[in-house]
């Protein structure tokens, strides 16, 4: 694959690190590349940053035809800058496409593509501590049409945002409340694919969560409301008793590349890792009884999260003291080790941009 590249006349500034955010500040430049039937993935080019131009009618605006992806890049201490298992994004992307009915692309392109805009905009790679570069590869289609007729047309998209760590005051617990009305997802449906609609359908829940003081939901299986999923944007780990438990992956819950890194990482280390259906109920007697020592999110924006208390059907449970627990602390200081490139990475996990 051939990129194109046009670089920007006017640089913009990186502000100062403490003022960076999440995913709110944009480097100079994006990625692009067109898909129609006739002509294929074609006429990839990185352009200056700016607004994107498409038909009114395209079909993603009416029929919500997206898919996206969220990686890092990390600046080492050696001043190179390396990503985290982008393999796992681009497979992950082109599952979700296949769900929704988008093209897929080639793997080795879409990576290319990846590492080529990281390097184009290296100088935004931030240095300070928990810094790093936000990658969000998306793609939708954007066939002019409103009859229901399949994906003709699609672009995919690369942006890059610098952005602060994502818990700007550490690693401090959070309250979470089980939602118990909305649901996010059903098995058969759209939840093990990362596209933007399972937002949109988490928003109301998310929203009622927020005005409660509570910084997100933890939901429960589409069917039964009996069974822990994950949380808004993260996948859930809990550690009862001496074993380590997290919800299987059942076609509902979004396959987390954290998690899955987080896994290997507890069974390296000689844990019990249980991946199965979590009643509601188990969990729950598990806080209420003191056998549960530690729960956290896992998701490649804050890396892990430790979740300090439960709201379930009005009652509060408080975990851990409200303290981050050794096993929630220990995958956060490896994880990060691993991908700021502090710790010997003894699986193969990262990659360095040449
Ligand atoms: C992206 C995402 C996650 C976390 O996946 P990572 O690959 O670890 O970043 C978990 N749940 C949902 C709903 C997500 O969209």
């Amino acid at each position: 694959m051939e990129i194109k590249i046009t670089k920007t006349t006017s640089p913009k500034i990186m502000p100062p690190a403490d003022k960076l955010g999440f995913g709110s500040v944009f480097t100079d430049h994006m990625f692009i590349m067109d898909y129609s039937d006739e002509k294929g993935w074609h006429d990839a080019r990185i352009v200056p940053y700016g607004p994107l131009s498409f038909d009114p009618a395209a079909s993603v605006l009416h029929y919500g035809t997206e898919v996206f992806e969220g990686l890092k890049a990390y600046r080492r201490p050696d001043g190179k800058v390396q990503l985290f298992r982008p393999w796992d994004n681009v497979e992950r992307l082109n599952n979700s496409c296949a769900r929704l009915g988008l093209p897929k692309l080639d793997p080795e392109d879409a990576l290319a593509a990846i590492k080529k805009m990281v390097e184009v905009d290296e100088s935004w790679v931030p240095s300070s501590d928990g810094a790093s570069l936000y990658i969000r590869p998306f793609l939708f289609s954007t066939d002019p049409n409103l009859s229901l007729h399949g994906v003709h047309k699609a672009m995919y998209v690369i942006i890059c945002s610098p952005s602060q760590a994502y818990f700007s005051t550490g690693l401090k617990p959070v309250p979470i409340m089980v939602e118990t009305e909305d649901v996010r997802a059903v098995r058969g449906g759209t939840g093990e694919a990362k596209c933007g609609g399972n937002y949109a359908a988490a928003n109301r829940a998310g929203d009622r969560a927020n005005e409660k003081g509570y910084s997100q939901v933890l939901w429960l299986d589409g069917v039964e409301r009996r069974y822990v999923e994950e949380g808004g944007g993260m996948n859930v780990m809990f550690r009862i008793g001496d074993k380590i438990v997290t919800p299987m992956l059942t076609g509902s819950i979004l396959p987390g590349v954290t998690r899955r890194s987080a896994i290997a990482l507890c069974k390296s280390w000689g844990m019990d890792v249980e991946e199965r259906l979590l009643p509601i109920d188990e969990l729950i007697q598990a806080a209420a009884d003191g056998s549960l020592k530690e729960a956290w999110c896992v998701g490649t924006a804050a890396v892990v999260g430790p979740i300090g208390l439960l709201e379930y059907k009005g009652v509060k449970y408080e975990i851990n003291n409200n303290e981050i627990g050794e096993v929630t602390q220990r995958i956060y200081d490896e994880l990060t080790g691993i991908q700021w490139g502090r710790k010997e990475d003894t699986f193969g996990w990262t990659c360095v941009i040449e």
